[in-house]
């Protein structure tokens, strides 16, 4: 609604309202009122414009109290013609439109399940803290396994909890604490910090205390665990997303800590560095860019070799190789392991099918593979292995599937299930690094494992030490009660060989043999030895 304007006229600094239409005064202008704050701030405005050589300017304009405001876009222009010292002031009414982006932004900005602030919200009120200087403080609260509450007992269920979770935080917060809903299952606390940092700690301790008594909802009662992280705010020019993210960051770590997580800028570095190596490493897994090495193991008693170990091996797009020692935790902690150690059974055995066509049959090795334990848990190992061996046309009897002692202790049943049908396969089980993880005689006894590799950092350094070399007896001889056989990891030097051999030691793998080998030179060990 566009109201014409009234003359105003601007002797001394103030404005002399000359003839006022209908219009005009509904806006709030009249000749009664020509000597408040407006007023004298639109003189100004007035006077500046007059004196500037401006055909037109435009500004915002709010009249009215709080409780009765009313918002224009006022346009000052110069008549046509006729006097100097003449304006027409124009102002056209965005009310309506300022209340619908008002409302639009409280929308926009809340949480409508429990009417708290959501992360937009919230990063508003943190920008808003920030913009004052105040030393302040961002505390993610994240609720463990909410997820699986709200698989299990339905999405109302979880909506209460929620709503009952974040009353009780916002009782444990001092008056000056703000609270939001900054993810489904996450909640953020800005916190002012006036003294020390201990005052965060506090806090944490004060929410912790609130979450352990039982939530009694309509129809459950519920136990919540709920991790906090804490992230301060460095320095005059911060970002409330990037402090969000480093209080998400460390309310992470707390989560396998169990305990309350400071936010420290090197652990982020190297989980970026982390995450960049995980991104790289997920291409090379679905573009072909890993491969295997083969080294050999040897038969201690005569020194042939019996099979061949897989180990992965990466070199990136920038020619750059990477260790598994690096990249297999990366791929354990992403998932990545699944499909990497998938990769690796059936390249291993589409190279082993390859080696026994070049040999006209049977090529006489037979190939280990690791799986690890992570992978042991989430895939289903009977089936890959199966339509792994089939696809390749190798029997079982030739494969060996390497898996370490930290595999067993997650979930016995499903590991001795896994293993028996392995068995049924015609596989052999071998209990890698042997010696370094949780063994307990019990489940060594009772699960169908054959081989036993000692780990090298017994082997290493062995002939020289009684500690070590007691050890190994000890392995040795628990492996022969148990009717298994041995390898030994880490052969270095020939001696270490014969002194293994002497000790019944069944199997060596090592330098003193060989490095792990391209695919050209293993070949050329099977062939050099038929
Ligand atoms: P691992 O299964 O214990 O493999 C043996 C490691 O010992 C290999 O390191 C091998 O190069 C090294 N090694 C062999 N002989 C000697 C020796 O005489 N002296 C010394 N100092 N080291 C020796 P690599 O290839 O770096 O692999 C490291 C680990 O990465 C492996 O340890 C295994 O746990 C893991 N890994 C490698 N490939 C795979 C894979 O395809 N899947 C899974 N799940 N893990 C893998
Ligand atoms: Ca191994
Ligand atoms: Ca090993």
């Amino acid at each position: 609604m566009a109201i014409p304007a009234a003359e105003i006229r601007l002797s001394q600094g103030r404005l002399t309202v000359a003839a006022v239409n209908d219009a005009f005064r509904r806006a709030g202008l009249d000749e009664d009122r020509t000597q408040t704050m407006l007023m004298t701030e639109l003189a100004q405005r007035i006077e500046a414009f007059l004196a500037s050589d401006q055909g037109s300017v435009e500004f915002p304009l709010q009249l009215g109290d709080a409780i009765d405001c009313r918002y224009f876009q006022a346009t000052l222009t110069r008549p046509a013609e006729g006097e100097t010292g003449i304006c027409v002031l124009m102002l056209v009414d965005h009310t309506a439109q300022h209340h619908t982006e008002r409302s639009l932004r409280r929308e926009m900005t809340t949480d409508s399940l429990t009417g708290l602030p959501n992360r937009q919200g919230f990063g508003d009120l943190i920008e808003s803290v920030m913009a004052t200087g105040q030393r302040h403080a961002v505390l993610v609260i994240d609720l463990n396994r909410f997820g699986r509450l709200n698989a299990c007992m339905g999405s109302l269920v979880g909506d209460e909890l929620l709503i009952t979770v974040a009353r009780r935080v916002k009782g444990a917060l001092r008056s000056r604490d703000s609270i939001g809903r900054i993810g489904g299952n996450e909640f953020g606390i800005l916190m002012m910090i006036d003294g020390s940092e201990d005052e965060a700690h506090v806090l944490a301790e004060r929410i912790d205390r609130a979450m352990r008594a039982p939530f009694r909802l309509t129809d459950y009662e519920v136990n919540v665990e709920a991790s906090v992280g804490i992230a301060f705010n460095e320095g005059p020019d911060g970002d409330a997303e990037e402090l969000i993210r480093h209080a998400q960051f460390a309310v992470k770590h707390a989560k396998s800590a169990g305990r309350t997580e400071i936010y420290h800028p090197q652990a982020f570095t190297i989980a970026r560095a982390q995450f960049a190596m995980e991104t790289a490493l997920r291409r090379a897994i679905e573009q072909d860019g890993l491969h295997l090495a083969y080294q050999p193991i040897c038969d201690l008693s005569t020194g042939k070799t019996v099979a061949f170990e897989a180990l992965a091996r990466w070199c990136d797009v920038d020619g750059q190789n990477h260790s598994p020692s690096d990249f297999i935790p990366v791929a354990e902690e992403s998932g990545l392991i699944v499909p990497l150690g998938r990769w690796a059974v059936h390249e291993g055995l589409r190279q082993l099918a390859e080696w026994d066509r070049a040999a006209g049959g049977n090529c006489g090795v037979r190939l280990s593979v690791n799986v690890s334990a992570i992978q042991l848990q989430r895939d289903d190992i009977p089936a890959l292995i199966e339509s792994a061996l089939a696809g390749a046309g190798i029997s079982g009897d030739r494969l060996t599937l390497e898996l370490t002692e930290s595999a067993i202790v997650g979930d016995p049943d499903r590991v001795t299930a896994i293993m028996k049908a392995m068995k049924a396969l015609g596989t052999t089980i071998a209990m890698d690094d042997f010696g370094t993880g949780y063994s307990s005689l019990a489940y060594l006894q009772k699960l169908p494992i054959d081989v036993l590799k000692i780990d090298r950092s017994f082997i290493n350094g062995m002939l020289a030490d009684r500690d070590k070399i007691a050890i190994v007896r000890a392995i040795l001889g628990l492996a022969q009660a148990l009717g298994m056989q041995t390898t030994a990891e880490g052969i270095e030097a020939i001696e270490l060989g014969h002194t293994l051999a002497a000790l019944g030691c069944t199997y060596g793998q090592g330098y003193f043999y060989a490095r792990p080998l391209d695919p050209d030179a293993a070949w050329a060990m099977i062939a050099d030895q038929a």
